[in-house]
Parts: C-alpha cells; sequence; structure tokens
C-alpha cells in the first residue's frame, strides 16, 4: 500500500473526529519525522509538546525494550518497581507529596478536579462545588475536564450550562475574586495556555491565585501537561514564578511517547483521596512507568531543561526579528521552547502551516490564528536556523 491507500482506509477506518493531513508519518529520527513515500520533515510539533528527547532516543527506547521483556502490565493492587521509581522522581523535581499515575493529560485533570472536590467535601460534607477556571483554557475532552475548559467550541453540544465551570479571564485577578462563591472548591489555570494561543501566566496573577487559595482554603491546580517537562526552560513552568501548586497535572512529555499522566499533590491535598475513591487499570504500569524513568534519566544526563532554555532564548531572538520584517505579524508570545507567533486575520495561520508541512516543516496552530513552536527539547540552534528559512520562504510568498 503507498501513502494515498493508507489516506484513504484512514478516511473509512477511523472515526471522523479530525481533520487529519494527507501525510502518513512512518518513523523518526532525531528531529525529523519521515512519510510513508520517505519525505522528510523537520519537526516543530513533536507529537502536539510530547516527543521532547527527539525520535530514536537510544537509551530511552532501550528502556523500554527491558521493560517488555520484564513486564509489562500488572495492576494496582499489586507494587511495581518503575512505578515506585517514577513517583519517587517526580516528587522529588516536583519537591510535592505523592503522584496518581493516568493514561492521559485529561485523566490527570479528572483525577485532580476529583481531589478539589474531596478536599471541599471532608470539611463540609455538601455536595454542591464550582470551580472556576480560565478563558481559552484546555484542560481535556472528557465531560469533566471539558467542564472547566474555556472554550465554547469544545463544551457546545457536550457540557450543559449548569455543570460548566465558572470562567474568568486568564491574567485578572480581580475577576477571579469576582467570582469566587462559598461553593469554590478549586481553581484551575494553566501556567502557560497551550491550546489557547500561548498565553504565558503573569507573575502576579499567580501568586495572587496562590494568596486567594489559602485565604478560601481551597485547591489551586496548575496544568503543566503542556508547559512542564522542560519545556519552559525548568522541569516545571510554574518554577519560574516561585508559586506552588496544591495539585499539578502532567502528561504529554512526561512519557514522551508512552501514553502516561499523573497529578501530583502536595502536603495540604493528600489523604482528600482515601483507597477506593479512585482507580485505574493501566494507569503506573510498569510499561509506561518505565517510560518516565527513561525521560527523567535522559533529562537530567542531557540537562534538557537547561537546555531548552538556551535555545528557547535563541528561538525567541529569531522569531522577533521575524515579528519585526512582516507587519502580518501581530504578536509573539511564550517561554523557552513554548512560543507562539500571531497573525493578523487577514493571514489565516493554518495556511501557512500548510504550506510549511509542503516545504517539509511541520508546525501547528493554536487558539485564534497563532503559530505554535514546540519543538522536541533537544533541538540545537541550526534546527531553528533551518526552520526560520523554510519559514522566511512561506512568508515571503505570502
Ligand atoms: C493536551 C492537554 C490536555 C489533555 O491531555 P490528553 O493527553 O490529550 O488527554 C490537558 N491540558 C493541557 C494543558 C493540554 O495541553
Amino acid at each position: 500500500m503507498n501513502q494515498k491507500d493508507y489516506i484513504e482506509q484512514g478516511e473509512k477506518y477511523i472515526l471522523k473526529t479530525y481533520n487529519r493531513y494527507p501525510v502518513v508519518l512512518e518513523k523518526g529520527e532525531g528531529v525529523y519525522l519521515y512519510d510513508a513515500e520517505g519525505k522528510r520533515y523537520l519537526d516543530f510539533g513533536a507529537g502536539i509538546a510530547v516527543f521532547a528527547l527527539g525520535y530514536g532516543n537510544k537509551a530511552y527506547n532501550d528502556a523500554l525494550k527491558d521493560q517488555i521483556d520484564k513486564l509489562i502490565h500488572t495492576s494496582n493492587l499489586f507494587y511495581n518497581i518503575p512505578a515506585v521509581e517514577a513517583a519517587k522522581k517526580i516528587v522529588e523535581a516536583s519537591k510535592m507529596k505523592k503522584v496518581f499515575f493516568t493514561n492521559s493529560g485529561t485523566e490527570a485533570i479528572e483525577g485532580a478536579l476529583k481531589v478539589a472536590r474531596k478536599y471541599a467535601y471532608n470539611k463540609d460534607k455538601t455536595k454542591d462545588y464550582e470551580f472556576i477556571a480560565m478563558d481559552q483554557s484546555f484542560h481535556g475532552r472528557s465531560q469533566g475536564a471539558l467542564s472547566v475548559t474555556g472554550n465554547a467550541h469544545y463544551q457546545d453540544g457536550f457540557i450543559p450550562k449548569e455543570f460548566r465551570a465558572v470562567f474568568a479571564k486568564f491574567n485578572d485577578l480581580e475577576d477571579v475574586k469576582s467570582k469566587v462563591t462559598d461553593k469554590t472548591c478549586g481553581i484551575i489555570c494553566e501556567v502557560v495556555q497551550g491550546e489557547g494561543g500561548i498565553y504565558p501566566a503573569e507573575p502576579e496573577f499567580l501568586k495572587g491565585l496562590r494568596k486567594l487559595c489559602d485565604e478560601k482554603d481551597i485547591l489551586l491546580i496548575f496544568d503543566e501537561i503542556q508547559c512542564g517537562m522542560g519545556r519552559c526552560g525548568s522541569m516545571f513552568a510554574h518554577d519560574l514564578y516561585g508559586v506552588k501548586p496544591d495539585v499539578m497535572t502532567l502528561a504529554k512529555a512526561l512519557g514522551c511517547g508512552v501514553p502516561v499522566g499523573a497529578f501530583v499533590v502536595n502536603d495540604k491535598a493528600d489523604g482528600a483521596l482515601v483507597p477506593g475513591d479512585h482507580g485505574t487499570t493501566y494507569g503506573g504500569n510498569p510499561f509506561a512507568c518505565a517510560a518516565i524513568n527513561a525521560v527523567f534519566e535522559q533529562f537530567e544526563e542531557k540537562k534538557v531543561p537547561e537546555h531548552a532554555k538556551a535555545v528557547g532564548e535563541y528561538l525567541w531572538d529569531q522569531l522577533e526579528q521575524l515579528k519585526d520584517q512582516y507587519d502580518f505579524i501581530s504578536g509573539h508570545r511564550g517561554i523557552a521552547l513554548m512560543q507562539g507567533l500571531e497573525f493578523v486575520p487577514e493571514k489565516p495561520a493554518g495556511e501557512i502551516v500548510n504550506a510549511a508541512l509542503k516545504k517539509g516543516l511541520i508546525l501547528m496552530t493554536a487558539g485564534n490564528n497563532v503559530i505554535r513552536f514546540v519543538p522536541p527539547l533537544v533541538i540545537e540552534e541550526k534546527d531553528v536556523d533551518e526552520m526560520i528559512r523554510i519559514l522566511k520562504e512561506i512568508l515571503d510568498e505570502a
């Protein structure tokens, strides 16, 4: 079968919830992907901010192969060695207290929401609670995660009004404060909004949320699924702000391609959930946790977050130059290897992404006419140069 046949069969057999690009990706090598016809692509999407280590990292691949031969799955009725090791690594890196492993980011969000609800319930036994979430946020597609996702486009048709969180303006502390009621059990936000268009939180906003949650004795949840794990140049994005959450969610680069997520609780939130309150069959299985361990080991050995910070600064300078050169680029935001360029409405970001794909460059859009740059964290300055060269060709034609 050739690429066209696979695309036809994909359309025939896979439920159509995506408009996919007409490309079948077959293998990866470093920062490049290859399609089924052997065409090479420079990858500035990393499978949506997932493949931090690049493709074909030997130590990572070997760790997975070893674990496959040893033990792929047990259940959470037993302990397993990779899970214990991975939990310890996450706790030590985050200076939080305990970890629950999930299979995805969405499930990490579900768990985090349950922690906040249960924390409130344990105090007063009332059953009616509200969350405050942010406009333009994204937390996942299940009913619970969607209920706190500030985007009508995703919610409509699925989440009735009464189940939706109360939404506040991101980076507007007064707006959040005005929405707190005695039903509020938690505030959830991304430290850097990803899908919404790459909007970093302002330091005063996060500090204010922390203070507010302490005063009201409610839980602060930071969704670090996209911005965490080194992408912003520190292990977790909130490290840069010196503000700690009560619950943090992780996924995407946590397993670097093996589907795994986690929510992490601090001392205050620990104990909200007790045996029987939450569970999962796959979550934290030895295979997934071997991936987490290999990621942490590679991060340490290769100083991946520090590298992301350094290359991120280079990327920043290059994108700033583009912004100065082309007047249809209206904004540039982000931190380290999570950056976005916003385009004026007359220049659709989607068309630029399509043109890039034809020229062998994978880019992704986000939010309202933004191109998002979330490459593997191991990219080098020369890869940034190659990306910029291709992008400039496209912008010159545009
Ligand atoms: C991707 C993402 C999610 C959802 O994670 P899945 O693994 O797709 O379920 C949640 N929050 C943020 C910030 C994300 O970027």
